[in-house]
């Protein structure tokens, strides 16, 4: 029976490489329903808001999408679709493996990395204060009367949330991966010294979960050290917890330290759904040309694939993603090279169907 999954080719790069990832998943041989859902700015205008309700449902059915990036407008204009699908569908954890790669030029050998970072609170919760509204100005008088502090007139506020519940089950969740996928350590990254009530309660929460966690190391170090850790030593970490910012930002650098945003791969998973997208954007600068890198949705797919117990054409795809990048004749602008994005998966393509033949 075929896998129903839903598509959300999302804009600017986005139809142009998930494309290119349902050519790969075809290739590995997997049948798939795919169920096509548009969500974004151009749906905004027809529908009055980027991520209609048939979007929702759609995952709710099928419980698994493949997701090319959207665009968010930045300071002004609709909330980001990215955040909101997480938080309507409680894609509590992002999952995000950046390791070496053969034929990859990078500053580091022997990298191999998992961001796990907490995907529904923190300064992303969406609780904000508009500069000069009157819910602002209420908030204001609220904090001096309750700390002490004049919060300036002229600012705006972002409240950062980190509950015990939310972080107990993202620690859970990142202690389960590390022994399913036989990793040694889970190194936590906080600004606790700084932010007691929010960062400083998901370190001590995660302190208390780690300790029915044996079998796997747990450390924990300020946030601002492991960005120094992570471009002078990555080769000695190994899983990597974070709340939601500071793992968007480490997930980019994580990417960074082995080739880019082209090929870094990214799960968003709840208990009850999981959706799959690269890490990287939109890419608004090379969108519409066919030059985009698909690696990184590709390998999203796969990721997509062996979480849909499809073991096989995952490791296939893999392969593939290896063996072309080895061989070196086919990259795309960002990976040195001048193939185009449709030659890329037509390269990964051949490479799956090789493998499996
Ligand atoms: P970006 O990841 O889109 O681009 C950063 C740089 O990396 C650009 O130079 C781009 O050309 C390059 N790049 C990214 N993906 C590439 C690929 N596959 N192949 C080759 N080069 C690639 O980041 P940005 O410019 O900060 O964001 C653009 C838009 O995307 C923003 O609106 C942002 O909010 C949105 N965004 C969406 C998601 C998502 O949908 N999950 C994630 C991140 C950013």
């Amino acid at each position: 029976m075929a896998h129903i999954v839903t598509l959300i080719p999302g804009d600017g790069i986005g139809p142009e490489v998930t494309e290119a990832a349902r050519l790969v998943v075809e290739a590995a041989g997997v049948p798939i329903e795919w169920d096509i859902q548009e969500a974004g700015a151009a749906v905004m205008e027809r529908a009055g808001t980027p991520l209609p309700r048939r979007v929702l449902e759609s995952i709710m059915r099928s419980r698994v999408a493949l997701k090319g990036p959207i665009t968010t407008p930045v300071g002004t204009g609709f909330r980001s679709v990215n955040v909101a699908l997480r938080q309507e569908l409680d894609l509590f954890a992002a999952v995000r493996p950046s390791h070496s790669l053969p034929g990859i030029r990078s500053r580091f050998a022997g990298v191999d990395l998992v961001v796990i970072r907490e995907n529904t609170e923190d300064l992303y919760a969406g609780i904000e204060f508009e500069r000069g509204s009157e819910e602002l100005e209420r908030l204001r008088a609220e904090t001096r009367r309750l700390a002490g502090f004049e919060i300036r007139q002229d600012a705006g506020v972002t409240v950062k949330p980190i509950s015990v519940s939310g972080t107990q089950r993202i620690v859970r969740f990142a202690f389960d991966y590390a022994r399913r996928h036989g990793r040694r350590s889970v190194t936590l990254g906080h600004k606790a010294n700084i932010m007691h009530d929010s960062d400083g309660v998901f370190l001590f929460t995660a302190g208390v979960e780690a300790q029915f966690s044996p079998g796997v190391w747990f450390d924990e170090v300020q946030v601002d050290e492991l960005a120094l850790r992570l471009v002078t030593e990555p080769e000695t970490l190994d899983v990597l917890l974070l709340p939601n910012l500071y793992g968007d930002i480490m997930s980019d650098l994580c990417a960074g330290l082995v080739g880019g945003l082209g090929l870094a791969p990214g799960a968003n998973m709840g208990w009850e759904y999981a959706v799959f997208e690269p890490v990287h954007g939109s890419a608004p600068d090379i969108a519409g040309r066919g030059i985009a890198n698909p690696l990184a949705i590709i390998r999203s797919a796969a990721l997509m694939l062996e979480h849909l117990g499809e073991l096989h054409a995952a490791s296939s795809i893999d392969h593939a993603v290896h063996a072309v990048l080895a061989d070196g004749s086919v990259r795309t602008g960002d990976l040195g090279g001048t193939a185009r994005t449709s030659e890329m998966a037509g390269a990964i393509a051949a490479a799956v169907r090789r493998a499996l033949a």
